[in-house]
């Protein structure tokens, strides 16, 4: 006799964000759904609808798209079925019950379910009012407790996800426990909505992606481009000052590099196709490492000139489907701001706790918030021995528990050749990225034979660190698009100040004013176009300067300026030096 598996028991009922209660009353929605549709549209035909993060869908086939106001009309009658309390029914039935009963309503998506359930299981429906379904629950015990929901868009799905099946219509819901959270979560989802960084980019001129290009491929505009250059050289300065040095190396290597890395044999999805280069093949670079090991192996090393840290802003191409990529949050060409560390096995933790040093403080100059984890040995395919995975693993952990840094472990989440340590930042709205990642590599320095010479005049194995902080640049600067909602702080705004006439008679003013700042160092606009004082205010409020220099004739006699500041509004008038200091001040300061 086999148990069943209780429904609250299977992996996605038990696992799911939020827990089973919501998955159960999630489920019930799209339930709910399928039951309004079926009403109202009696042509269509049903496929399936679980719980996803955040809500849940139901997929539909049927010729015509359901239009918004479908979707209005579907929704009130989701509410009259809740006001008429219908039980979720529990039923168990055979095979050919089941055959015959959807095969008789055309159902043809249910029964390549029903052929899905694995001999000897049970075959169980759930009913509510006209509603049958075949379906593993679990539910709520009926639909009146179906309390705050939204349907919120419609799209099209592939049947089971493969694009050479037919296209059905999914539409998407949300269901909480209480309005309360509903509406919480729906304001959530506008804000994110008005942060992407897509919109962003497009709304302040920042970046741009062209069909004409390709796909993932990045062009930063100036005014990203000037956010890139300050990350770069608030990171180059802080490497410097941390004893690192800045190698550059070339874009494309010849296969024999990839071969001795073992890239070709583990990685080879990820690169482009080789080109030919003098009968020879060549690829561009998927990963910098290598390049590095070059230089380290490119003359002998003894033991006293370690650590080694080598430090480039290398710009990598990988493959990555095109239906993952994402604005500049997930792209196919990107700059890593890449380093590796040659080190003993002694200095290794001291070495790690001067990364998690640095990261801190670039994570906090951009006000990130973080959260650390421990990636530890896969479970099956790894490489190196069991001892070597123990020793890196636990220096991670110590370097970790030194710094007074909190983490979670996340067992078996390694990559096959190192223990890491992985970073989610947490931006303005609450959502987690993964950025930073720090590992102890297992493989590279065996394949490339990367040696330091010891005390005793022998030959021995660097540990080799590897190390992104942004991660890449382009990520990087995707998420603190959304983190800041495009209000970029003094330090780091494309335009810090944008100096606007109150009439023609001031332009002269205006412009002194204007390269006053400048000579002193500040990124400064002036707006003289021919346009209403108003329509100038606006336009400035839109590009979100921080800050805004109104000059009428009354602040050129008397050598003043009255500044707007950003999301504070209207300041007291003050002298234009005095105004240059305090901006100065938050420049220094990067508050
Ligand atoms: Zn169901
Ligand atoms: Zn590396």
């Amino acid at each position: 006799m086999s148990m069943a598996t209780a429904p609250e028991e299977r992996p996605e009922v038990a696992k799911y964000p939020g827990g089973p209660d919501l998955y159960r009353l999630r489920h019930s929605a799209a339930h709910v759904l399928a039951t309004a549709v079926t009403e109202l549209f009696p042509d269509v035909k049903v496929a399936g609808g679980p719980p996803i993060e955040n809500g849940f869908y139901y997929d539909f086939a049927r010729p015509q798209p359901f239009t918004p106001e479908d979707l209005v009309q579907i929704e009130a009658r989701m509410r009259e079925i809740v006001a008429a309390n219908q039980p979720f029914e529990y039923s168990e039935t055979n095979r050919d019950e089941a055959r015959r009963r959807f095969e008789g309503a055309g159902e043809k998506y249910k029964l390549h379910f029903l052929s899905m359930v694995p001999e000897g299981a049970k075959i169980t429906y759930y009913k509510n009012g006209p509603f049958l379904d075949l379906c593993r629950g679990p539910h709520l015990q009926s639909t009146g407790q179906v309390k705050a929901f939204k349907l919120t868009h419609v799209a099209g799905a592939y049947w089971l996800g493969q694009e050479r099946n037919e296209m059905l219509q999914r539409i998407y819901g949300t269901a909480f426990a209480t309005q309360t959270e509903l509406d919480e979560y729906l304001k959530r989802v506008e804000e994110a909505l008005k942060r992407d960084h897509r919109r962003l980019g497009r709304e302040l001129d920042l970046f741009s992606i062209h069909e004409e290009v390709g796909p993932g491929l990045v062009f930063w505009h100036p005014r990203l481009g000037i956010v890139r250059h300050l990350m770069e050289q608030l990171w180059k300065d802080e490497h410097l000052k941390r004893g690192y040095q800045f190698v550059y190396s070339p874009h494309l290597a010849s296969e024999k590099l990839y071969q001795i890395s073992g890239h070709l044999e583990n990685y080879a999805d990820l690169m482009y196709s080789p080109m030919d280069i003098d009968g020879q093949p060549y690829r561009v670079k998927p990963m910098n490492c290598p390049g590095h090991i070059m230089i380290y192996n490119s003359r002998k090393h003894s033991y006293r000139e370690l650590p080694v840290r080598f430090a480039e802003l290398g710009t990598v191409y990988r493959y990555e489907r095109s239906g993952v990529l994402h604005g500049m949050e997930r792209v196919r060409g990107f700059t890593q701001d890449d380093s590796h560390v040659f080190c003993t096995p002694d200095q290794l933790e001291d070495e790690v706790i001067a990364i998690l040093d640095l990261m801190d403080f670039l994570l906090k100059t951009f006000h990130y918030d973080y959260r650390c984890y421990l990636a530890t040995r896969p479970k099956d395919k790894y490489l190196g021995t069991e001892e070597e995975w123990a020793f890196a693993t636990a220096a991670l952990q110590k370097a970790m528990e030194r710094r007074g840094l909190p983490y979670e472990i996340d067992e078996g989440g390694g990559a096959f050749y190192a223990p890491k340590i992985d970073v989610k930042l947490r931006d303005a709205i609450g959502r987690e990225w993964q950025c930073p990642t720090i590992q102890v590599d297992l493989n590279l320095p065996k394949r490339f034979g990367v040696y330091y010479m010891g005390p005793d005049g022998q030959d021995h194995e660097v540990i080799m660190l590897h190390r992104a902080l942004y991660g890449s640049l382009e990520r990087f600067a995707g998420i603190y698009i959304e983190h800041t909602g495009g209000e970029f702080p003094v330090w780091i705004a494309p335009v810090q100040v944008q100096v606007i006439p109150a009439n023609p008679k001031a332009n002269d003013y205006a412009q002194d004013t204007a390269r006053m700042l400048k000579d002193a160092g500040i990124r400064v606009e002036t707006d003289l176009r021919d346009e209403k004082m108003g329509a100038k205010i606006r336009d400035a409020e839109l590009m979100k300067i921080p800050y805004m220099l109104v000059v009428g004739p009354r602040e050129a006699d008397a050598g003043t300026v009255s500044p707007r500041r950003k999301g504070v509004g209207q300041l007291e008038t003050l002298t234009r030096q005095a105004f240059l200091e305090r901006v100065q001040k938050e420049v220094r300061e990067r508050s």
